[in-house]
């Protein structure tokens, strides 16, 4: 089962989302996009816990 997140429903005002085959591959991905375009989303052990729980299976 593949992995998949969005913006959309972490609340943010941006149209971006993304998939990948593990939460590993995911969780990256995520971290390139928050640096890139939500520079105020500090990747805290505990905001990376709530990332995860907005990962759904797809
Ligand atoms: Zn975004």
């Amino acid at each position: 089962m593949a992995k998949s997140i969005s913006c959309h429903d972490a609340g943010k005002d941006c149209g971006w989302s993304a998939n990948a085959p593990t939460e590993e591959e995911l969780m990256v991905v995520i971290e390139e996009h928050v640096k890139a375009e939500h520079k105020e989303i500090e990747l805290t052990p505990e905001n990376v816990a709530n990332i995860k729980t907005l990962i759904k299976d797809i």
